[in-house]
């Protein structure tokens, strides 16, 4: 199989067969993110494409998860991502989901038919970061669309039959906008109803664009404990019909899942109860990214 550069992946996706069709991301200019800020945007070849197929159906016949690699796979045109999915279900006959991340620009870049289509392939369950119901955050952290147009396009692609997951990125807006920020983040993901909600705190990266407006003053980070609640009013304000709630990022200090609207209560009490068992340094401290295995004290 071919890697380049950077690989990231959910959590969720470990034994989902990584299919590299696109290097880097092509939009890369997100305010927080240090992902992939030193490697250039590009296609992975097509040759290098159609032998991976051919690889991971030696390796995995039994796969019936495809996610493609890397930031935004979901940006390739329409017919490039038909090709790579017919090619995908010739040699993977079981595999019935394709996703990866997603982009609001790169549904745009579609037509309804050809979302139709992609549906129809078994595309679904993209994962899409649109971080903050507040049109300001969203504009402030550089996403690339206003609110506006990031409900429009997901709205398009769950009339075309694709589900999604939502990224929520809690504490965004700084410490003086925790309510405001709760009940917007919320608003958007009762809006456009994703299959699952993603949440996590934000944490300023080194290297990150955030980490030189907090160095300046420019932005204001929230802490341990103020992130803690804006997580649990959020969650009280989300009013899902049938969703996977997801704070199991290793950035979230209590990690904490469920199914919505069942678990709610039990989600919400989870994490006030947490919240007390943490010393006042940690809660006075910034959210950090951690990594998989390390306890968040
Ligand atoms: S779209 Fe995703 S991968 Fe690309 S810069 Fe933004 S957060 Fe990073």
């Amino acid at each position: 199989m071919h890697y380049y550069g950077m690989t990231f992946r959910p959590p969720y996706e470990a034994n989902s067969v990584l299919l590299q069709v696109t290097v880097g991301c092509s939009h890369n200019s997100c305010r927080f993110c240090t992902m992939y800020r030193d490697v250039p945007f590009e296609l992975a070849p097509k040759n290098e494409i159609l032998g991976d197929i051919i690889e991971a159906s030696r390796r995995w016949p039994y796969a019936r998860r495809v996610f493609l690699l890397n930031g935004d796979a979901f940006v390739l045109s329409a017919d490039k991502l038909i090709a790579i999915a017919e090619e995908i279900h010739k040699h993977l006959p079981l595999v019935t989901t394709i996703t990866g991340y997603c982009t609001i620009m790169a549904i745009a870049n579609k037509t309804d038919e050809e979302l139709v289509q992609l549906a129809q392939l078994g595309f679904g369950e993209l994962n899409i970061g649109i971080e903050s119901g507040l049109d300001d955050v969203i504009q402030y952290m550089n996403k690339g669309f206003t609110l506006d147009e990031a409900r429009k396009q997901l709205l398009r692609l769950k009339a075309a039959g694709i589900t999604f997951s939502l990224n929520i990125i809690n504490a965004a807006a700084g410490p003086h906008r925790i309510h405001e920020a709760a009940v917007a983040n919320a608003k958007i993901c009762n809006e456009v109803q994703p299959y699952l909600i993603f949440n996590s705190p934000l944490h300023v990266d080194e290297g990150a664009e955030l980490e030189r407006d907090v160095e300046d003053g420019a932005f204001e980070e929230c802490t341990v404990g103020q992130y803690i609640d804006e997580e649990i009013e959020f969650v009280d304000q989300l009013d899902q019909e049938n969703c996977i709630f997801f704070g199991l990022h290793v950035a979230n200090p209590i990690p904490v899942q469920g199914l919505l609207p069942r678990d709610k209560s039990k989600v919400v009490q989870a994490l006030r109860e947490g919240k007390k068992r943490f010393p006042e340094n940690v809660l006075n401290s910034h959210p950090h990214k951690g990594f998989e295995g390390r306890l968040y004290l």
